[in-house]
């Protein structure tokens, strides 16, 4: 009977045990939000989303561009008056050097570009008029996912970033300037380990160059570009976190939506 009642305790041990380093985990999955890339997706989102470098950066794709110099921006999700022209007044730096300019926006139907606080779509954006397409349709266009929850200097970062897609950028690392001599073993198995992708999500996200011949010479110092750790690169280049347009981005819009 003893035995018994030693193997009933035993049984029940193990499984609160178990119970409680499953939810634990659970738990810690689910505050698992490294938001670095792409465009700061956190990995565990990174099956349900819509990546955002499908669309150009210092890569520029000529058909995404916009055939109008206001876009009205509507937030979605948002009501605090404040956090709205914090984010227009950043994006709003890429207007000093084009005629491109991002106005508040009061309704949904009167909106180019649609910004959401609270989309599960990590940091990500259409790529220029894409956001015209039926599949964005009263829909968020731009995702800020939890980005009031950050650092100043993160929250400028990632609105240049995204707003930079907003009018037609795409990412500077896969510019076929790009001067990046990526080691790709090491290129797959740190984003494998890291983000769990696949070597097709890492050919499209990262090796592949874009196939366009709106592009200027490699500039690492983009806002659209990432922080590449220099373990992923034969030549042993180290590419930090951009802060601020670089004066490529700023000649580059300039060149695109010129003004007059
Ligand atoms: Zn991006």
């Amino acid at each position: 009977m003893k035995k018994r009642k030693l193997i009933y305790v035993s049984v029940l041990s193990i499984f609160f045990i178990l119970s409680f380093y499953i939810i634990r985990n659970h738990i810690e999955k689910k505050r698992d939000y490294t938001f670095q890339f792409p465009c700061g997706v956190a990995p565990n989102l990174l099956n349900d989303i819509r990546l955002d470098s499908l669309g150009v950066e210092l890569v520029f794709d000529a058909p995404y561009k916009w055939n109008k110099e206001t876009l009205r921006v509507f937030f979605v999700d948002i009501k605090d008056e404040n956090l709205k022209e914090k984010t227009l007044k950043i994006a709003n730096k890429w207007s000093r050097y084009s005629n491109i300019k991002f106005e508040l926006s009061k309704s949904i139907f009167r909106s180019e570009i649609r910004v959401s606080f609270y989309a599960k779509n990590g940091y990500s954006s259409a790529v220029g008029n894409q956001a015209k397409d039926k599949s964005y349709l009263r829909k968020p266009t731009l995702s800020l996912q939890n980005l009031q929850k950050q650092s100043d200097a993160e929250f400028k970062r990632v609105v240049l970033h995204e707003f930079g897609h907003a009018i037609g950028l795409q990412h500077e690392l896969q510019s076929p300037a790009s001067t990046i001599d990526w080691d790709s073993i090491k290129v797959y198995d740190y984003y494998l380990k890291v983000y769990k992708w696949d070597k097709a999500m890492v050919n499209h996200n990262i090796l592949t160059k874009i196939n366009t011949e709106d592009y200027t010479d490699f500039d690492s110092k983009s806002i659209m570009i990432y922080a590449i750790p220099d373990s992923l690169t034969k030549n042993h280049t180290a590419i930090p976190w951009p802060s601020d347009l670089s004066n490529t981005d700023k000649k580059t819009i300039g060149k695109f939506y010129p003004t007059k």
